[in-house]
């Protein structure tokens, strides 16, 4: 078992040394390129100063070039900080400040923030060996602060493994590289979702196909191009591939394996890309904190018009659930409470705040912030975020199940539900809806279609169309953005 993502990479450059590691636009690196550039940039991060445990920050698109650094920092000891590049100026700045960075790695875009000296590059020989183990840290990835100023998760190299050793041990193998798979990257390397998935890849050492920015309709043609075989996503990303290629059914049909998961998914979407793309579908469910996923719904799961698809999975083998009260204490089978996950791939803690480490991190669980309950085979079925609880006259509202209902409707293709402050019940729901094109819908019949649906007390009190929906890179709605302007004048109970 590799342990270290350095040693992984050494391993698949050993074993198939001109395969294709990474595909960039027209650009190609095989794995004993990426392994001879990886070693060259870890020389030189050496003679720019970089010690062990110091941070190097990259502000770019995703890129071979992000893969060469990752693996360089991996060989040097360094901690990779990647830096979401769709973030303002002051997030920026936080996330360069709070690493205390070394160097940054930034593209043309991000002009005006210092950058490494012009001419900076690889170094001849070799780096000094430095031993990293399954501990050492090796990625500090910022959350994305969908519900606050983002903290620096601290992730080891065992982040990448864990997933992976956990299903080895049981003889499980959902994941089922095969040595010809190609695999598109789809969701950003800054995120953990994008970062795991990668290591995945790159520890199989099949072909990774990387965009610099996702697009629905790159991400098409490149399915299109590469004949990719497996590929991660979140919800919106899968729904914005379907959206691309509604003309053409056959485009997505190469793919054989589809994992998604970093946001609720609807079913309606959900069942789309089963009949659509006709690949195996597994869900995976996790926090930055968590090492990306702890919990996964297999694709012997995914059968049409099973409850079962309405779970988020069941953690891996040695991986743990449990749902809680708010002083911690376990629920029963059934009953809603907070989830807390045990992982082997869980972050070491937040970098350079013990007390925010000590309320997420209790006892080896993570705390987090989601609300859920258990079935009495294990499986999780999550509510929502605790925080996007709507408390109608003492009600628990989960916005997922208002959104659910919502995109079930033909004319409705997404929409958010939010809590906004209610004279009488203390809050009410208030649904942001997107249209399809060219569809027309009124407040009065979306509530008539969901009546059926939803109790009395979760139906939207009020409707707002959107053209669309604010979301944080890795596809989550903001619905935090879309509370607020309802409580400038109030403070809310949770928030
Ligand atoms: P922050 O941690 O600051 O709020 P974030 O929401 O982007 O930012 P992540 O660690 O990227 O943080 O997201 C973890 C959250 O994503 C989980 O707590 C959960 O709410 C949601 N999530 C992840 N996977 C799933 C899934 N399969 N189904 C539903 N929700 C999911």
């Amino acid at each position: 078992m590799d342990l270290t993502l350095h040693a992984a990479l050494s391993a698949q450059a050993a074993r198939r040394p001109e395969r294709i590691a990474v595909h960039c636009q027209d650009r190609t690196v095989t794995y004993a390129e990426l392994y001879a550039r990886a070693l060259r940039t870890a020389a030189a991060l050496h003679e720019a100063g970089v010690r062990p445990g110091d941070r190097v920050a990259h502000l770019a698109r995703d890129s071979e070039h992000y893969y060469v650094l990752l693996f360089a920092c991996a060989m040097a000891g360094a901690v990779l900080v990647p830096v979401n590049w769709r973030l303002g100026g002051e997030e920026i700045e936080h996330i360069l400040r709070d690493s205390g960075a070394r160097l940054l790695f930034a593209d043309t875009a991000h002009d005006g923030i210092p950058t490494v000296p012009p001419g900076w590059a690889e170094a001849a020989g070799e780096p000094p060996r430095f031993e990293a183990t399954a501990d050492t840290p090796v990625v500090q990835i910022y959350t994305s602060g969908t519900t606050g100023l983002p903290k620096g998760v601290v992730l080891a190299h065992r982040t990448f493994f864990a997933v992976r050793a956990a299903l080895d041990s049981e003889g499980l193998d959902w994941i089922d590289w095969r040595d010809d798979d190609i695999s598109l990257i789809c969701v950003p390397g800054f995120h953990v979702g994008g970062l795991w998935w990668a290591a995945q890849g790159f520890a199989a050492g099949v072909t990774n196909v990387v965009m610099p920015a996702f697009t629905g309709g790159t991400a098409v043609e490149l399915v299109r191009t590469h004949r990719a075989t497996t590929t991660c996503v979140v919800p919106a990303m899968l729904q914005m591939m379907l959206s691309e290629s509604p003309e053409d059914p056959a485009s997505l049909r190469s793919l054989r394996k589809v994992v998604y998961g970093g946001a609720p998914i609807s079913e309606t979407l959900l069942r789309q890309g089963l009949d659509r793309i006709g690949a195996d579908f597994a869900q995976i469910y996790g926090l930055t904190e968590t090492g990306n996923t702890a919990c996964c719904l297999p694709p012997s799961e995914h059968v049409p018009g099973s409850p079962r698809l309405a779970a988020a999975g069941r953690p891996y083998p040695g991986f743990a659930v449990r749902i809680t009260d708010e002083r911690g204490a376990p629920l029963p089978v059934g009953e809603v409470g907070e989830v807390r996950l045990r992982t082997g791939a869980r972050m070491l803690g937040y970098h350079g705040r013990p007390e925010a480490t000590e309320e997420t991190l209790q006892d080896g669980w993570i705390v987090t912030g989601d609300a859920g309950y258990l079935d009495e085979e294990g499986y999780l079925y999550l509510c929502d975020r605790i925080k996007d609880t709507i408390i109608v006259a003492g009600e628990n509202v989960y916005p997922a199940a208002v959104e659910n209902a919502l995109a079930a409707h033909p004319a409705v293709r997404e929409a958010a539900a939010v809590a906004v402050p209610d004279e009488r019940w203390g809050e009410a729901v208030h649904a942001f809806v997107v249209l399809e094109p060219g569809a027309a819908a009124t407040p009065r019949e979306l509530m008539l279609a969901l009546r059926g649906r939803l109790a009395d007390f979760q139906l939207p009190a009020g409707y707002t169309f959107v053209p669309s929906l604010p979301r944080n890179a890795s596809g989550k709605i903001l619905r935090r953005e879309l509370r607020q302007p309802y409580w400038v004048d109030r403070q809310r109970q949770v928030n």
